[in-house]
């Protein structure tokens, strides 16, 4: 592994004590919570934060009085703003970023400052900052907001094209996939854009620009993932740091997009306790009209207490509720609760709330775990489908939904984890690795010392 010093000097040519981090974010929901919790650890270690953001999906600074805000132009249009494809997106703002945030970084460096800057921490999806970071000769660290697992998945993109299993052919898709057990072909992390070849380049970028980063943190838990953590230290020669999860340390609310409708919490103290099912499906995926009224009526019949969140945008094509069959919550008499955004992790963390039916976010994942919450999984795309593999066949802490939606199977995987005894096992067992998960953060526990270890090697530069 290179020493950082050789590359960068010592912290003593770099004259000061190299204590600001300057931190740059995806603007997507998923990726903006964790590294702005970083943010926050990183300031409650003596850090002084500085964060460059996107004009699109900015953070709302006011929530960060102590953190300095720099917004810089992303030359999005509207509609490629408000496009449905991720990928797309994410490969336009690593083009049209690249002046802007090199301008924004070279403002920042042109002046003397208190707390010079140690280093930057770039979202790993923004692969050309590598390249900027190197022209100022300063050390980037990156942020892996998904789990091990599934980015292991996004590397073996060439090798799954070169065997064959790229494009996915339907015979295969209950195949094993080699290399990556328990995956099957059909959890390959694929995520669907206009032209696949854009996925491939922009995973193929990443993973290159990691190998010449200067470290990666995780939002994991070496208990949750070891095998995967010794692969990736195997395949990239940099520091890595399994510091997670966040959360635990500070919540996602202020840094939500969206403004989280508090009614719940009222509405879930009158619930019995552990009888409700949370069913949320993250800021990204979206469901056709025909699937929502499954997921409707597989509520209705399975009788149990919900509380479900309909993002504007959810259902393609509608504004909000518009294909909620009608009558319907006046035929659910208080059972059914819908919100356009939950406070999430207070939810998981109520009494009342008994199970999670999820797309498999990992934040969302995580943030089950740590509530011991069990899980119905309904993964949409990319590393949802690896995090959904995990949670049913590796942790065996939920059920995965694997076919096609329709309310008797809805209806019959809700009642296996609120009522039956498979779901009492699935509790118990999440009950045990959210506790294993607790003792990594305490003194002496693994994700403690990687963050010891991060704090020193920043403060190294
Ligand atoms: N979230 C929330 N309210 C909701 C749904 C989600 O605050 O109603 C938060 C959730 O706690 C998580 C994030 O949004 O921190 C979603 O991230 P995840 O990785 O699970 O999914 P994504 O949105 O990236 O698909």
């Amino acid at each position: 592994m290179e020493n950082p010093r050789a590359k960068y000097g010592s912290a003593q040519q770099r004259k000061g004590r190299g204590r600001g981090v300057v931190l740059f974010p995806l603007p997507l929901q998923g990726h903006i919570n964790p590294m702005l919790q970083l943010a926050n650890i990183l300031y409650s270690k003596g850090f002084s934060i500085t964060i460059i953001h996107t004009h699109f999906n900015s953070p709302n600074s006011s929530n960060y009085p102590s953190f300095t805000f720099y917004s810089i132009p992303d030359g999005l249009s509207e509609s490629e703003a408000s496009t449905a494809d991720v990928i797309e997106l994410v490969t336009l703002l690593n083009v049209n970023c690249v002046t802007p945030f090199r301008d924004c970084l070279a403002k920042l460096l042109s002046v003397p400052l208190e707390e010079p800057i140690a280093c930057i921490i770039t979202d790993t999806v923004w692969h050309f900052t590598q390249a900027v970071a190197d022209s100022f000769n300063l050390p980037r660290i990156v942020l892996r907001t998904s789990n091990v697992a599934s980015f292991l998945g996004f590397a073996c993109f060439p090798f799954l094209r070169e065997m064959g299993y790229l494009p996915i052919q339907e015979s295969q898709l209950e195949a094993a996939v080699p290399n990556l057990p328990p995956l099957k072909v059909k959890d390959i992390p694929l995520i669907d854009t206009r032209n696949q070849e854009d996925l491939y380049g922009l995973i193929s970028s990443m993973v290159k620009e990691i190998k010449g980063s200067s470290g990666l943190i995780w939002n994991s838990v070496e208990e949750l993932e070891q095998s995967e953590l010794i692969t990736v230290g195997q395949d990239f020669a940099i520091p890595v740091y399994p510091i997670g999860p966040f959360h635990s340390y500070f919540p996602a609310s202020s840094s939500s997009l969206l403004t989280q409708d508090q009614s719940c919490l009222s509405w879930l103290n009158t619930q019995a306790p552990k009888s409700v099912l949370y069913v949320s499906f993250g800021s990204i995926a979206t469901l056709s009209d025909t699937e929502f009224t499954e997921i409707a009526w597989g509520l209705a019949s399975s009788n149990q207490p919900f509380l479900l969140v309909v993002r504007p945008g959810l259902v393609r094509g509608s504004e909000w509720l518009e294909t909620l069959p009608n009558g319907f919550l006046e035929m659910m008499n208080g059972r059914g609760h819908i919100v356009k955004w939950a406070p999430q992790q207070e939810v998981l963390a109520h009494a009342a709330t008994g199970g999670f039916w999820t797309h498999n976010g990992w934040n969302s994942t995580l943030e089950s775990i740590c509530e011991g919450v069990p899980m119905i999984c309904w993964p949409c795309f990319g590393d949802q489908k690896v995090n959904a593999r995990y949670v049913s066949h590796v942790w065996k802490i939920g059920v995965h939904l694997e076919n096609r939606l329709e309310r008797g199977a809805i209806d019959k995987a809700i009642r296996k984890v609120m009522v039956e005894t498979e779901g009492e096992e699935m509790r118990d067992r999440i009950v045990h690795l959210k506790e294993k998960v607790h003792l990594s953060l305490r003194q002496g526990g693994s994700s403690h010392q990687a963050l010891e270890s991060l704090i020193s090697y920043i403060s190294s530069f």
